[in-house]
């Protein structure tokens, strides 16, 4: 199987948008630490927001909504992580579905500008939110394999954008040549992204809970749902290799990129209490935004393709996202910087 490194010289000029969000941070210090030094990092929020940054990287906040900014940013680019959306958990993407949508604007202006830039290879951040609601509405499901997305009823909203954006990504490669590769992820977690705020997602809202409970006292803990909704949970390393090897291979289809350890979020929840050392009175908060009731990755394509599938043990990486998130209610931080 080809490395990136075999595709892309490390000189390469590389584009990351979403840049200062949680994966395109991470993403941008992987690509670093594998010896490529001609970065460019892109995202809407002023750099001094973004969760990481790097020295020695091309650092620029502009809103890829508007196509200038997109022929500003490809220019004179090799290869495109196109991760940047209007995103969150499903608290904010239940509220926020036009908002969502306009991540459209985002994904037609980056295919346009970087086919005009010549660029050799662009990769598009899918979602397991593209799969048919009708599959998912039991907690012990099968776990849902790349076909699944047709006949199409995504989620409302942000699944139905991503799941265009993949077309328009198919197409491009059809009718215009340009080299696309679509990943579907499953609920990514991991330290330094977004754990307050309305745009955090289960894990990180969570951890968040329970440490809050463990610094103050608290007795309790609100639960959106009853708790039984079934999930699995992909932790950012695993992610990271992912998305590098699909990059690196000649596969032009989604694929999924996700871990198949099933839970439940009160299994979740009972990890995280272990991890602090704390066990909390239960709430449940059953009018609260819960998705769909079950879902889990499917990984036979994924081990075709690159010969390995996520495997982090969901415990092991809520330990080091418990313990970041735990620091940063410690040290008085917030994140709200961004969603305020
Ligand atoms: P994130 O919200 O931390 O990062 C997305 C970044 O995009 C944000 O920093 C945001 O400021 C930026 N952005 C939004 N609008 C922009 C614009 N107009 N111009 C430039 N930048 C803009 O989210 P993330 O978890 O890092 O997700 C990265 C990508 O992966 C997104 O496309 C997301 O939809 C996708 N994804 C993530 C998950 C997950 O579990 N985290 C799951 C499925 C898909």
């Amino acid at each position: 199987m080809s490395q990136f490194e075999g595709v892309f010289a490390t000189g390469s000029k590389i584009l990351v948008t979403g840049a200062g969000g949680f994966i395109g941070g991470h993403l941008v210090g992987h690509l670093l630490g594998r010896g490529f030094t001609n970065l460019r990092a892109v995202d809407i929020k002023p750099v001094s927001a973004w969760y990481q940054r790097f020295e020695g990287v091309n650092n620029r906040s502009m809103d890829l909504q508007e196509i200038e900014h997109c022929r500003a940013a490809t220019e004179g680019v090799a290869a495109v992580f196109n991760l940047a959306a209007d995103m969150g958990g499903m608290g904010f993407i239940e509220a926020n579905k036009a908002a969502c949508m306009l991540s459209s604007l985002i994904n037609t202006h980056m295919l346009l500008a970087s086919r005009e830039a010549g660029v050799q290879r662009y990769f598009f951040a899918s979602s397991a939110c593209v799969y048919n609601l009708e599959m998912q509405k039991t907690a012990a499901l099968t776990p849902l394999k790349e076909a699944d997305a047709y006949p199409a009823m995504p989620e409302d909203g942000y699944g139905w954008e991503k799941l265009f954006a993949e077309r328009m990504c198919r197409h491009f490669t059809e009718d215009f040549g340009l080299e696309t590769r679509i990943a579907r992820f499953h609920n990514i977690y991991g330290p330094l992204g977004t754990w307050d705020g309305g745009r955090e997602k289960a894990p990180a809202a969570i951890c968040r809970k329970v440490a809050t409970a463990a610094i103050q006292g608290k007795p309790d803990l609100e639960i959106w749902g009853d708790g039984e909704q079934s999930r699995s949970f992909t932790y950012i390393d695993d992610c990271l290799r992912g998305v590098m090897e699909l990059m690196a291979a000649d596969y032009r289809e989604p694929l999924n990129i996700g871990s198949a350890e099933l839970v439940t979020i009160n299994e979740m929840v009972s990890i995280v209490e272990q991890i602090a050392g704390v066990k909390l009175e239960r709430r449940y908060a059953l009018d609260a935004p819960k998705g769909v009731r079950g879902r889990n990755s499917d990984n036979t394509m994924i081990r075709k393709v690159l010969g390995w599938e996520p495997h982090t043990p969901l415990r092991e990486g809520l330990g080091t996202t418990y313990r970041w998130i735990h620091q940063q209610i410690r040290d008085g931080k917030n994140d709200l910087i961004y969603n305020a």
